[in-house]
């Protein structure tokens, strides 16, 4: 299997810098082709801009969608760019790796997901009209590859258990593994969620592993009858009465 793993800390002497190196030893060895992005180590780009089509017009008004659509269907998106686009389309599987920033991924790795993401390959893919609000949310560009977050919190499983101050880690996530990588098409597997880091020892360490054959989270599809069209608003008679990201998961 093609891996490749996109790696978000600033410091390789890190905890995730030494769960980055087990876990490509960890997957190598297991016979499967790594590809590693190190955004802090090749100095990533992260914001989105004007800049990321190398054919614009200077001075002409820059549209973040069209514009990024446009580059991608001309062949004059930035290199770096279509560089990691290429690594998304010869993955089978791809794990996203970083600590957890304000309840979220550090913004170098949510600059990589607005560029890498153009129009045209992440979104705006497939049919759109009333019927049918294009290819996503089951399928897509990335549909038949799985993908996986490895994360490192500072806070106890407790603090992000059902009932912790923090709010339930699957919520937390719920913006990244289901709009970020549900949407343009990834199966997505359990998080792999390393919590209070800073009692981390050489014991807990070794604990990580290769969780790539778990089965994936059962998002439900976009264009498979559990959603109204064109409100896109889950069926009353599916999980009746609740609301929340919990409704879009089906366990049944
Ligand atoms: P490090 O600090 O590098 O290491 C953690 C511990 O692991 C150290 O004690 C280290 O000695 C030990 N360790 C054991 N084995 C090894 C080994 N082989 N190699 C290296 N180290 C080892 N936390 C939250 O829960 N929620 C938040 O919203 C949140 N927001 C944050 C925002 C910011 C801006 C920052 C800086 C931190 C935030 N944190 C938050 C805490 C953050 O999630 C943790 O600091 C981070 O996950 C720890 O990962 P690290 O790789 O930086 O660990």
């Amino acid at each position: 299997m093609n891996v490749l793993l996109v790696y978000a800390h600033p410091e390789p002497r890190s905890l995730n810098g030494s769960l980055k190196d087990f876990a490509i030893e960890r997957l190598e060895r297991a016979g499967h082709a790594v590809q590693v992005s190190d955004l802090y180590a090749m100095k990533w780009k992260p914001a989105l801009d004007a800049d990321d089509d190398t054919a614009r017009q200077p001075g002409a008004r820059f549209d973040p969608s069209l514009d990024s659509r446009k580059a991608l269907e001309n062949g004059t998106q930035s290199a770096d760019i279509a560089h990691e686009q290429d690594k998304l389309r010869w993955a089978d599987a791809v794990i996203l790796q970083f600590p957890l920033w304000w309840f979220s991924m550090p913004a170098i790795l949510k600059g990589w997901m607005e560029r890498v993401y153009a129009c045209g390959f992440a979104y705006g893919v497939g049919e759109h009209s009333d019927t049918h609000w294009g290819d996503r949310y089951g399928e897509g560009t990335l549909a038949g590859k799985r993908a996986m977050l490895m994360v490192t919190a500072g806070g106890w499983a407790s603090h992000y258990g059902p009932r912790g101050i923090n709010g339930p880690i699957d919520d937390i996530l719920f913006p990244i593994q289901h709009g970020i990588l549900y949407y343009p098409g990834f199966d997505v597997l359990p998080p792999h969620v390393i919590y209070r880091t800073s009692r981390i020892d050489e014991a807990g360490f070794s604990n990580v592993r290769d969780a790539l054959g778990t089965a994936p989270v059962p998002f439900r599809r976009q264009n498979a009858g559990d959603y109204i069209i064109p409100e896109l608003t889950l069926r009353r008679d599916l999980a009746p009465g609740q609301s929340g990201f919990g409704v879009h998961v089906s366990w049944g």
